[in-house]
């Protein structure tokens, strides 16, 4: 018999559900396939062979459980809704705590803290006046208080399978094949449906009180999809940067007018085709004989990487589910691909916003023009 404990994936409690069991020291009782830390979880093998982390680390969750709130939600129980997170992750430590107290290596998948946060971009809003302080969410000198949500990947391979139109056998190949044999219980052990795969997490930052997720009075949003080069080091060439600011800026906006904001972060750098890609592209855009041309930008990618797109933005709204959103006031985006993406799941968007003109650098021109030929965009913009 064994002592790996059920997961029933969308079941109506935690209890019922059951925890996924994936830790190092997961032994006897592991349910799931890889383990926690997403794309860190490599260096945990580089920790382990130098002697530096022990195997039987049990994680000590004294103190690190998170502030009142967050759901349920009815979405936590809807097995098609969520699948690419445990909607339980933030709670094991008190929903599991006896199956945790019996030897079960049960770890959080997320975390919820509430922080502070200081931008350039939010002190000009305020000093040109676009922004005012209310010492509750912004302060005088332009401290912006959040909540910080950092989530890692849990898939639940029949349901990701289902949302992208592929069968579960073939995308367990697929996964398997691709990663060069990374994981072999893909193929050899199909009744572990749980998959923690080794890529980059989602952050969210909310503004205002999380309890408003009950009964948000105006919900804004921006799902932003990491670009470390501008997003971190300020390049000119896309308007990734501005446009998280901006979405910062309008989530603060609804905060302050009784509702919530959120800035969802991704790790899919380069549209997920990796950082490489993007400055391979980079170079080829800038040697091409016609010059650096919209009509270009994605032909270059394609003929690099072999697709222009590998973020499926099909998988990007579970953690809007997640959150119990089910209309969307403002939205921070003029992306189709992420707007047919919540359409699809059936979040209304009421409202679309684009970036402000003079928010746009100068030489990210090419990069609006052309997702704006490409139908990337909703709107063709003027500049
Ligand atoms: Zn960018």
């Amino acid at each position: 018999m064994s002592k790996a404990p059920l997961i029933r994936w969308g079941a109506r409690s935690a209890a019922l559900r059951g925890p996924v069991v994936a830790g190092l020291d997961a032994g006897e009782h592991r349910n799931a396939i890889g383990v926690h830390a997403g794309a860190f979880s490599v260096y945990q093998a580089l920790a382990v062979a130098r002697g530096e982390l022990s195997p039987q680390h049990r994680p000590d969750l004294t103190g690190t459980a998170p502030p009142a709130g967050f759901g349920p939600f009815p979405q936590w129980t809807d097995p098609s809704r969520i699948v690419t997170l445990d909607p339980w992750g933030h709670r094991v430590g008190q929903m599991f705590a006896s199956e945790r107290a019996a030897g079960m290596d049960i770890r959080p998948s997320i975390a919820i803290t509430p922080g502070r946060l200081q931008m350039p971009e939010i002190d000009a809003a305020l000093a040109s006046g676009r922004l005012k302080a209310d010492d509750k969410v912004l302060g005088r000198s332009g401290d912006i208080r959040v909540t910080k949500i950092a989530i890692e990947p849990v898939w639940w391979l029949p349901g990701v399978a289902g949302r992208l139109g592929l069968s579960e056998a073939d995308l367990r190949q697929a996964l398997f094949t691709v990663t060069d044999g990374m994981y072999p219980a893909l193929l050899s052990m199909p009744a572990r449906k749980v998959f923690l795969p080794p890529i980059g997490g989602t952050s969210v930052y909310l503004f205002g009180d999380p309890a408003r997720l009950e009964r948000p009075g105006g919900f804004t949003c921006r799902v932003h999809d990491e670009c470390s080069g501008s997003d971190v080091f300020g390049s000119d060439l896309c308007t990734c940067r501005p446009y998280l600011a901006y979405g910062v800026e309008e989530a603060l906006r609804m905060a302050q007018d009784g509702g919530l904001g959120a800035v969802v972060y991704n790790r899919k750098e380069g549209r997920a085709l990796g950082e490489v890609v993007k400055l391979l592209v980079y170079n080829a855009r800038g040697q091409a004989a016609s010059g650096d041309t919209p009509g270009d930008y994605f032909t270059r990618t394609e003929a690099v990487a072999g697709v222009c797109d590998m973020r499926f933005q099909e998988l990007s709204v579970d953690v809007l589910h997640w959150l119990g959103v089910t209309r969307i006031d403002r939205w921070v985006s003029m992306s189709n691909l992420k707007s047919a993406a919540l359409t699809e799941a059936g979040i209304e968007i009421v409202e679309q916003l684009e970036i402000p003109p003079h928010l746009v650098p100068a030489r990210a021109d090419v990069e609006i023009s052309a997702k704006c030929a490409a139908g990337y965009f909703a709107r063709a913009r003027a500049s």
